[in-house]
């Protein structure tokens, strides 16, 4: 290769690899029937600087791809040639395209979601969401439910409700680190998402979960009517001292330390682990609904691509300690063990 690899996508009908590369070149191969042979069959000069991913849709025979330059563009991989493009706020992160509707959904580091419409040869721009506080790192799309999962640096997946038309996105709170890949298993309705620390996370999607409430905004605890500390008047009159405002996780109530001393799981609501709830609500949460709806496992290294093939059950992950791990799901846990090593990290 005239530069170092940057990413890849496969596609096994065809046996078609399209190859990232550093210096903004996408190479094409087709691969022999016994995957002996792999004959060179074009090249794209598809980005200025290292191509980041690659999408190839055989539908529409489209080869999709994001680079460092900030660019999403489109290529036909018929004729080779370059049907448009998109500047995107930032280097993009996570690519997933619906092939029914057409809709591109690029993440970028930014923590930006953008959807945009493509045609044969020019794109509108459908909308852009943020729900993030760190950039997106992993985006998947499940076109049956049409459900959108974004991973963050900020230890959240996001599930956004695209088809239900309500706005309605709900996180999935079960890191301690960045998620750093997902993988989702559309007919047994599992999302996997990897973190930074090794953590593999496996989500029951079939749970309906909730939304988070709003935070309510209020000068003195809406338990015990303690003023909060910016609240000068009420200090003065009641002569008391000001207090921190804290927040319940699960209505939403601004509150005082004292009255949301205690901590609970709410799986119902994406929380996995414990959070701050206010003593009403920790007294109404029932066993049921602290019972998880995901199994958590540990993979032992800092994994930057995870796939999953449901139908056998198998697992890859590969790490930045350039060991690839193969395993299977076995009632509920994850047996992995260490395939290969490879020289260099990739997230492909
Ligand atoms: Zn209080
Ligand atoms: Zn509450």
């Amino acid at each position: 290769m005239p530069a170092p690899c940057s990413c890849m996508s496969f596609n096994p009908e065809t046996r078609r690899l399209s190859i990232g590369l550093d210096n903004g070149t996408i190479s094409e191969f087709i691969l022999s029937e016994d995957y002996n042979k792999m004959t060179p069959v074009k090249n794209y000069q598809a980005h200025q600087s290292r191509v980041t991913m690659i999408l190839f849709v055989l539908e529409l025979e489209w080869v999709l791809s994001t680079g460092q330059d900030k660019q999403f563009a489109w290529h036909c991989s018929e004729s080779g040639q370059r049907l448009g493009g998109y500047r995107t706020s930032a280097v993009a992160s996570g690519l997933q395209f619906d092939v029914e509707t057409r809709h591109v959904f690029i993440g970028d580091q930014s923590g930006q979601v953008t959807i945009l419409k493509l045609e044969q040869d020019n794109c509108t721009l459908v909308t852009t969401f943020r729900g993030h506080t760190g950039g997106v790192t992993a985006l998947c799309w499940d076109p049956v439910q049409r459900v959108l999962f974004s991973g963050s640096s900020d230890h959240s997946v996001i599930m956004w409700d695209i088809g239900g038309r309500k706005g309605t996105a709900i996180e999935l709170q079960g890191h301690n680190d960045k998620v750093q890949a997902l993988s989702y298993a559309q007919h047994t309705r599992q999302l996997i998402s990897c973190g930074g620390d090794g953590g593999i996370v496996v989500w029951n999607m079939d749970v309906e979960r909730q939304e988070t409430p709003e935070w309510l905004d209020s000068d003195s605890c809406q338990k015990c009517d303690q003023p909060f500390f910016w609240n000068f008047k009420q200090m003065w009159d009641s002569k008391k001292i000001g207090l921190r405002q804290h927040h319940c996780r699960k209505c939403g109530k601004a509150v005082c330390g004292k009255c949301s001393s205690k901590r609970s799981s709410i799986p119902l609501m994406g929380f996995e682990f414990e959070v701050r709830v206010c003593d009403s609500c920790h007294e109404a949460i029932t066993d049921e609904e602290r019972a998880p709806t995901a199994t958590f496992h540990d993979s032992k290294h800092n994994i930057v691509h995870v796939h999953f093939d449901a139908t056998r059950g198998w697992l890859l992950t590969s790490g930045t300690d350039k060991v690839i791990k193969v395993g299977c799901h076995l009632s509920e846990a994850f047996l992995l063990w260490p395939y290969v090593n490879v020289q260099e990290p990739r997230t492909g």
